[in-house]
């Protein structure tokens, strides 16, 4: 990971917090640079960015407005609502797509706000057909095709139907065909391949149709899965798009938090909640200000670490809402100081640690983490 840009940043490596319990950076320079590693890996197709649930978390309309500058033109959000937040930041040439379909209701705001929905049934077909009808224009369309994961999509029954229907849709235009991979993460998993043989049936059943499977996972499974477009969501934001081998993407987020109080125990000292760790021996602790409800899994408890220096520091006991409690008998005595910064996130720590530590994947960690850091952008 390229730590030098984020220590170049005058604010960054200040040790102690300036009023604020934690500090979220985030690389915009990274992300753009990981876009475009995906981007080259994936070519001749375009590459697309995922930016639902707030980009991951790290803020859909800074996230979709870099990687725009980029050259992505492609927009993928779950939700209507997401889409209508992001229109306005983004020129008429981006498309944003929603991957969850319209709630009925949704059609004629979606049409106005030329927004473009991913029909995942023949029932969101018509609808989206009705629309048009009753605003006497065009309306573009996706049509998502479950090909193995039962979660969203056309399934197989309703293919044949569909296909007499968007003949008859004459005034829907599809753009491209989709399907998503359930097992993209794991090289090994013989699904990847049923589902692309899968597409190709749909495709033949659909012909002329651009294509889109491959997800970040996807774009590692080879040129078959990359076809016209892929929508890489977490490895822009530096995850690991394949599980077991070392993640080829650069860290795009980095959290520290501050020390909101430092303490000396003796042995047999109690800590957190419950009683959920009990010291053996003479203990420096200190306490800092982010727990749960800031995006740090309970599950954390006497699990994780955060890092000063390089150094570990393990946390003890249970993780709170507002705060967690760490070991710091390995710092020379006197480093922590009350607003000093730890890192949670970053050089020492990435995100799959954390997330390893937690019992979770990135993803989780990634859109949890909460509203009550102060976000810089670098
Ligand atoms: C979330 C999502 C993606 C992005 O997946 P990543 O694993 O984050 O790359 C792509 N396609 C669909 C349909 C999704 O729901």
């Amino acid at each position: 990971m390229d730590i030098t840009i984020l220590d170049r940043q005058p604010n960054h490596r200040s040790p102690s917090a300036e009023g604020m319990p934690g500090y979220l950076t985030i690389d915009l320079g990274a992300l753009a640079r990981n876009y475009e590693k995906l981007a080259v890996a994936a070519s001749p197709a375009r590459a697309a960015a995922v930016v639902k649930a707030d980009a991951y978390g790290l803020g859909a309309k800074q996230v979709a407005v870099k990687l725009y500058a980029h050259g992505c033109r492609h927009f993928f959000v779950a939700q209507f609502g997401e889409a209508l937040h992001l229109r306005p930041c983004l020129p008429l040439d981006a498309d944003i797509f929603v991957l969850n379909g319209l709630q009925p209701g949704n059609e004629r705001a979606c049409a106005e706000a030329g927004i473009v929905p991913v029909v995942n049934s023949l029932e969101q077909l018509h609808r989206w057909s009705a629309a048009a009808n009753s605003l006497k224009g065009r309306l573009r369309a996706v049509l998502q095709f479950d090909t193995g994961m039962s979660r969203l999509g056309v399934p197989p029954e309703e293919r044949l139907a569909l296909a007499n229907a968007v003949k008859d849709a004459g005034l829907i235009e599809i753009l491209f065909i989709m399907s998503h991979l359930a097992c993209a993460d794991d090289v090994e998993s013989a699904q990847n391949d049923a589902q692309l043989v899968e597409m190709s049936r749909i495709a033949a059943e659909f012909p002329d149709f651009d294509i889109c499977v491959a997800n970040s996972g996807g774009i590692f499974l080879g040129n078959a899965y990359h076809r016209a477009l892929v929508r890489p969501g977490i490895a822009l934001y530096g995850g690991a798009p394949t599980a077991g081998i070392r993640n080829p993407m650069e860290a795009v987020v980095r959290l520290d938090v501050a020390v909101v109080q430092t303490r000396c125990v003796p042995a047999g000292a109690s800590v957190g909640y419950s009683g959920g760790h009990v010291t053996t021996a003479e203990t420096r602790l200190a306490t800092i200000a982010a727990g749960y409800a800031d995006g740090l899994p309970r599950s954390l408890s006497g699990n994780g670490a955060v890092y000063c220096d390089g150094v570990r520091l393990p946390i003890v006991g249970r993780v709170s809402m507002d705060s967690i409690t760490i070991d710091i008998s390995a710092l020379p005595e006197g480093r922590l100081k009350l607003g000093t910064l730890v890192e949670v996130l970053g050089p020492n720590q990435t995100l799959e640690d954390v997330a390893r530590d937690a019992g979770t994947i990135s993803y989780e960690i990634l859109t949890g983490l909460g509203g009550r850091y102060d976000r810089r952008y670098v």
